[in-house]
């Protein structure tokens, strides 16, 4: 989509600090980090959210998980955990409408979130 910021990061035409890039995924920190590790990861398709997700988008979303939890393993979080979350809809407080998923990590999280 080419309003959208995530689609501009995934294609360059916005500078990120990239941290993982595939076929499919692209990994970059968060500009307002909310722990000391703060990711996102994003398919490089277009995706409004994980609500607007279907069957064919079965293997990709596995991807991604799995993606995440190799980030976190690189990032040394493993061993005293992480979070990873995604964000849906308005109340959900998703305020970027491509799908994409926070790791979190490098502290102690609070459950649940505000
Ligand atoms: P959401 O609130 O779940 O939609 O998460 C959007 C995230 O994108 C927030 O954590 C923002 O800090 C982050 N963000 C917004 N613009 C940028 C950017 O240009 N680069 C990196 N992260 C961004």
């Amino acid at each position: 989509m080419s309003d959208c910021l995530f689609c501009k990061i995934v294609k360059g035409d916005i500078p990120s600090t990239k941290v993982y890039e595939d076929e499919w995924v692209y990994a970059f920190k968060d500009i307002q980090p909310e722990a000391p590790v703060h990711i996102l990861i994003v398919p490089k398709v277009h995706l409004d959210s994980i609500a607007k997700a279907s069957e064919k988008d079965v293997k990709l979303l596995g991807h991604i998980q799995l993606v995440a939890a190799e980030i976190a393993r690189s990032e040394g979080l493993e061993e005293a955990g992480y979070r990873l979350v995604t964000n849906i809809g308005e109340d959900g407080g998703q305020t970027v409408q491509h799908l994409h998923y926070h790791l979190l990590g490098g502290r102690t999280l609070k459950w649940p979130p505000g």
